[in-house]
């Protein structure tokens, strides 16, 4: 998978304990379009600043994500697919925008290291 560019700053930022990409879901692949991000048009990262937590974190502005058998308090960021740069109608992209929490979510395994050891929420 190629990632935007963008995502570099975001992901070199020290005090992140995690980070995993994803695209939309199936539902959302366009016939005959990119596969890199699966027609979605953008590529998704979600980077988590403190965890994992074994029980749910409270309520939070941050954006909180079950992944690894653990929860992870942090930021999502989403950017135009850099292989094909976006080249969806404006209609399917706000569809695919609105449902940004549902997308799957794979681990960045060689760019970040995880912690996967759950400790209790600080
Ligand atoms: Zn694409």
């Amino acid at each position: 998978m190629k990632f935007p560019a963008s995502f570099q700053s975001i992901w070199n930022n020290k005090s992140i304990v995690g980070a995993w990409v994803g695209v939309s879901e199936n539902k959302y692949k366009l016939k005959g379009t990119c596969d890199n991000c699966d027609g979605a048009g953008f590529i998704y990262t979600f980077v988590a600043y403190s965890g994992p937590f074994r029980d749910r974190p409270p309520e939070t502005h941050e954006v909180l994500h079950y992944i690894n058998n653990a929860w992870w308090i942090g930021e999502s960021y989403t950017d135009i697919c850099p292989v094909c740069k976006g080249m969806i109608k404006e209609g399917e992209r706000a569809k695919v925008l609105k449902d940004v929490v549902k997308q799957q979510i794979f681990a960045l395994e060689d760019k970040l290291k995880t912690n996967t050891t759950t400790k209790d929420i600080e």
